[in-house]
């Protein structure tokens, strides 16, 4: 229920933004400002190295999002070292800062290994907790009884790439694991109280907007504490181009306009409970083979998105049942 304070809406979660936005549900968790650092520890993932599948999924590219810092030979540490002066030159009021192993699947290694790159970022000055990237497939029991443990005493997150809600997509692009298998990794994370976290990608090849809109109701009922999406973006060397540049009209890419109203249908549509980190995803130009949406930075993005919220005087969850 939203209440008024001083003429102002709070909203269920607590403030007066018309989403549950990620900054501040950190600044009620920790007090202050958080930031996260990306690494890149070296891990591989089981649909490239042949386990799961060869090639990956269409889309992948791991270098379009990773951080210059992010080496996979140096150290866990000295990634730190490096990422933290890093954000220290541009978040000037942040003291405290969440290790994020971000490249290809950070939980896919046997548990010591995982457990001493692990330990060597929470023992890293500054560093308050873990934010874990992964596929959903390359979770188990002994795993997460481990980041049980360690959740009670630091921030921990899994944060598993799911992507889209449907298996005929999922197949399309070579994901290699099932929504079930999504699901039921996201409820065994969930239920050992580690905080959980997802990955969606609207504009996926075959599905309409119609399906992306109804994914709504389908997220909302996954135990889900964060969600991060993005717009589909073609990424330079991946087998998605090579999809696109033959067939183009089998991709259907948002434009700016279009994802805009998109995504506040979609917001309407979601569980107010579930904080968000990102709308879009932002490829550095030099790696995009598809719809470009000029210099829009993402806290221009997220500002435009409220504006239109408030414009049509809008909220996450309006029209949640
Ligand atoms: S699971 Fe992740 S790292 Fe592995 S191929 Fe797919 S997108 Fe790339």
């Amino acid at each position: 229920m939203s209440e008024y304070r001083q003429d102002k809406i709070i909203f269920p979660w607590g403030h007066e933004r018309r989403f549950n936005a990620y900054p501040e549900y950190f600044r009620k968790l920790f007090g202050s400002r958080v930031q996260k650092v990306s690494i890149d520890a070296g891990f591989t993932c089981p649909n490239r190295d042949g386990s799961k599948g060869a090639g990956g999924c269409t889309y992948c590219n791991n270098k379009a999002f990773n951080p210059s810092y992010c080496v996979p030979e140096k150290p866990v540490s000295q990634q730190l070292a490096e990422g933290i002066e890093f954000l220290k030159h541009r978040y000037r009021r942040t003291d405290s800062y969440l290790a994020y192993f971000q490249a290809f699947s950070n939980t896919y290694a046997p548990l010591e290994i995982l457990r001493k790159l692990y330990e060597e970022a929470l023992a890293y000055p500054g560093i308050t907790g873990l934010i874990i990237g992964t596929r959903p497939d390359c979770i188990d029991r002994e795993k997460l009884d481990y980041l049980k443990d360690l959740s009670g005493r630091f921030y921990v997150a899994i944060e598993y790439g799911i992507e889209s809600c449907y298996d005929k997509t999922l197949a399309r692009i070579n994901r290699g694991h099932t929504f079930r298998a999504a699901e039921n990794a996201v409820r065994m994370t969930a239920v050992m109280g580690i905080n959980t976290g997802a990955h969606f990608i609207f504009g996926l090849p075959g599905e309409t907007r119609e399906e992306m809109i109804a994914e709504a109701a389908i997220i909302s009922k996954l135990p889900l504490t964060t969600v991060k999406f993005h717009q589909l973006q073609i990424i330079k060397g991946t087998k998605m181009e090579e999809e696109f540049l033959c067939n183009p009209a089998d991709f259907q890419l948002f434009s700016w306009d279009e994802y805009l109203e998109f995504i506040i249908s979609f917001l309407e549509k979601l569980n107010p409970e579930i904080v968000i980190e990102r709308f879009t995803g932002e490829a550095p130009p030099r790696f995009l083979a598809g719809e470009r949406w000029g210099k829009k930075r993402t806290d221009q993005i997220v500002s435009l998105i409220e504006n239109r919220l408030e414009e049509l005087n809008t909220w996450q969850g309006r029209y949640y049942q």
